[in-house]
């Protein structure tokens, strides 16, 4: 990334609403372009979603550090995020988190990302190929869940494996029609919803893919 590109990115997130140090200091370490190949890596700073392998897409990065600032990671967080897809995602996080869990049905997009992390020292993040519809039990509670594939309602496992002052940030909504990015806070009784923006995201869908 040049230092001409990397002033630009800033300046469009910062236009679109990203006030927050931190999340703005995460973005600017991670080159989007290391998590994406062929034709479209020349476009990697576009605020646009590309395509990635196995039919999947690379969110738009204005949305990335909106949720990401939404999030409001902590040093001490463990977080949780359904969708590893490429991989940005979860290489931003593990520069504001303790520990980066991170999941996709298709375990191709699994070994690649896990492969970048590794070229790129990013050690606190652990990789599954898994169905993250259930979350992940064996790790459970967490401090921040993101999910980055759109369900129909907030999966019921991940509100259980949320701590309670946590917070989960995923889109919500029919796949092909209106999706909401949503804020949920869990409460001591229950729990917060707050809606930010309409966005488009791929569905999160039940199962494991062959590849
Ligand atoms: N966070 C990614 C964008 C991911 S696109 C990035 O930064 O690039 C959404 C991803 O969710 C896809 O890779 C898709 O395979 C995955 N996905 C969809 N349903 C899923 C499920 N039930 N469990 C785990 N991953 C799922």
């Amino acid at each position: 990334m040049t230092p001409e590109n990397k002033m630009q990115f800033l300046f469009s997130l910062r236009s679109k609403g990203i006030t927050d140090r931190r999340t703005l200091g995460a973005m600017e370490k991670v080159d989007r372009q290391d998590f994406m190949r062929g034709v479209f890596a020349q476009r990697a700073y576009e605020d646009q979603p590309m395509p990635i392998a196995c039919g999947q897409t690379i969110s738009q990065p204005s949305v990335v550090a909106l949720m990401t600032q939404t999030l409001n990671v902590q040093p001490r967080d463990k977080v949780l995020e359904i969708g590893t897809g490429s991989g940005y995602q979860a290489a931003i996080l593990s520069h504001l988190a303790r520990r980066v869990y991170s999941v996709d049905r298709h375990t191709r997009l699994v070994r690649e990302a896990q492969a970048i992390f590794n070229e790129l020292g990013l050690t606190n993040i652990t990789t599954m190929a898994k169905d993250g519809s259930y979350g992940l039990p064996e790790q459970a509670p967490f401090d921040r869940i993101i999910v980055t594939a759109a369900a129909e309602d907030p999966p019921s496992p991940l509100l259980a494996q949320l701590k309670v002052g946590g917070i989960m940030v995923l889109p919500v909504g029919q796949s092909d029609t209106v999706q909401n990015l949503i804020k949920v806070t869990k409460l001591e009784k229950g729990f917060d919803y707050e809606e930010l923006k309409s966005v488009r995201f791929v569905p999160l869908l039940e199962g494991m893919e062959r590849e």
